[in-house]
């Protein structure tokens, strides 16, 4: 049974919860000591670092949540001198502002470590070709990949997203083994590659698939298998703590959280409790080591459950079930994160709309497609054909922009959309996953 850092991977529990606490108080204790924000957080719940005196004394620190990096845009977080700081990754926020992440060099490592340890518990190592089809830039999923894929000496095709055509080129000339990207992207892959009369099974060395940054489904990892002969892993991340991070290991049953680098939780999202093993509650993650900007009970929004019970790969860190839904209004399209408010936030830049919208989702083939109807200010009502199209167009752009995912839009006229006494109804999502 290969590990990347059998020592830690396999240490006994006790250990383990030894060395987390250990961690746990030298960085409560820094940020305590070195920055305004945390020692702020702290101060007002109560708390000194004195306070704790085990791992589980955890639950006596504040929780920390996406508006905190949203509220100190752009980065008001950042604990270590600016010209310690190697690389900033954005992603979308819960309104126009989006979601800044810092990393030193040691950041960068312990996440390249993690995903190291992730892809060889896939079965990923030195004699692979991972070509890894997630996004690079401000996205964590295309380099996220990219560093820990070349730490366990796989050779990385850093091929990013789109033409599809050319993917299924690449996966028959480098003989690539290994493959990282949506599992949306995956399933859309095997139908081109159809089309092009290459059958992966028989056509390619392709046989694992390293599959996350959206909800996917056990059926959707027998139907992969089925199409393709390929064995398809879930990996799960968030760019706040600092990208892909966590996969399911050769038993493919849940992701191991690697313990001496991530503390799990999960909560009742109602009332804060911790929730034992097997219930389902909010994934919360503390990040043990993280310097730049570290994540203490940061609560991701993503629902799921600690499974009980020890894991026959041999690994001692707890494991997560698929995620099963948020507990917030967070839409994935294609992988990125979607947040109405700030559609609403982009389309209420233009003069000619209003603020009433509705979104669909709708998945028609293996891709998701996003709709938005919007409500034209009456003195924006025109009969010309090009003004509306000028408009529509325009429209478009901003909200890609804006988004980092394309939507379709529909002007409406004035009136015309429902109107709400409660809680008003935006989504409408059409997608069975
Ligand atoms: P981002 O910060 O842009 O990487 O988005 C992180 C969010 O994407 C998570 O909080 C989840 O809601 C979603 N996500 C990432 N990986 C998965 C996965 N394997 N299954 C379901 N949702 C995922
Ligand atoms: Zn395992």
């Amino acid at each position: 049974m290969p590990y990347y850092n059998e020592k830690i991977e396999t240490m006994p529990k006790d250990e383990l919860a030894k060395l987390q606490y250990q961690e746990l108080k030298k960085l409560v204790t820094r940020l305590y000591d070195s920055s305004v924000f945390y020692h702020t957080k702290m101060a007002e719940s109560g708390v000194k670092p004195a306070d704790i005196t085990s791992i589980t004394d955890i639950t006596k620190l504040p929780f920390m949540k996406k508006t905190d990096l949203r509220d100190n845009y752009p980065d008001g977080l950042v604990c270590v001198p600016h010209e310690d700081l190697v690389r900033y990754h954005v992603s979308s926020g819960t309104t126009g502002k989006p979601t800044v992440v810092a990393y030193t060099q040691n950041d960068i490592d312990l996440w390249s470590e993690c995903v190291a340890r992730s892809l060889v518990s896939c079965g990923v190592g030195k004699k692979d070709v991972l070509q890894v089809c997630y996004g690079y830039g401000l996205f964590t999923g295309g380099l996220g990949l990219h560093y820990g894929g070349e730490k366990v000496g796989a050779t990385v095709i850093p091929a990013s997203t789109g033409n599809s055509e050319r993917q299924i080129e690449l996966i028959q000339d480098l003989k690539t083994t290994a493959i990282a990207c949506t599992p949306s992207y995956f399933i859309h892959l095997i139908d081109v590659a159809k089309k092009m009369g290459v059958d992966f099974s028989k056509d390619t060395l392709l046989r694992t698939a390293v599959l996350g940054a959206e909800p996917w489904t056990d059926a959707m990892r027998r139907y992969i298998y089925a199409e393709s002969g390929v064995t398809a892993h879930n990996i799960f991340g968030t760019s706040e703590i600092s990208g892909p991070m966590f996969t399911d290991c050769s038993e493919l049953n849940g992701m191991h959280i690697c313990g001496d680098i991530a503390y799990t939780e999960i909560i009742d999202p109602k009332t804060g409790e911790q929730l034992p093993p097997g219930e389902k509650g909010e994934l919360t993650i503390t990040v043990l080591k993280k310097e730049a900007i570290p994540m203490i009970r940061y609560r991701i929004g993503d629902i799921t459950s600690i499974l009980e019970g020890d894991c026959a790969c041999g690994r001692t860190s707890p494991r997560i079930d698929r995620l099963q839904g948020r507990v917030d209004d967070m839409l994935i399209i294609r992988g990125i994160n979607v947040f109405p408010s700030a559609i609403e936030h982009a389309l209420l830049k233009n003069p000619y709309l209003t603020s009433h919208f509705m979104i669909e989702v709708f998945r028609t083939g293996p891709l998701d497609d996003m709709l938005v109807k919007v409500e034209l200010k009456p003195d924006a009502m025109t009969d010309s054909i090009n003004g509306l199209m000028e408009m529509q167009m325009r429209t478009e752009r901003a909200l890609r922009d804006a988004l980092n995912v394309s939507a379709k839009i529909e002007l409406c006229p004035p009136n015309s959309l429902p109107r709400f006494e409660g809680k008003a109804k935006r989504v409408i999502d059409h997608r069975v996953i």
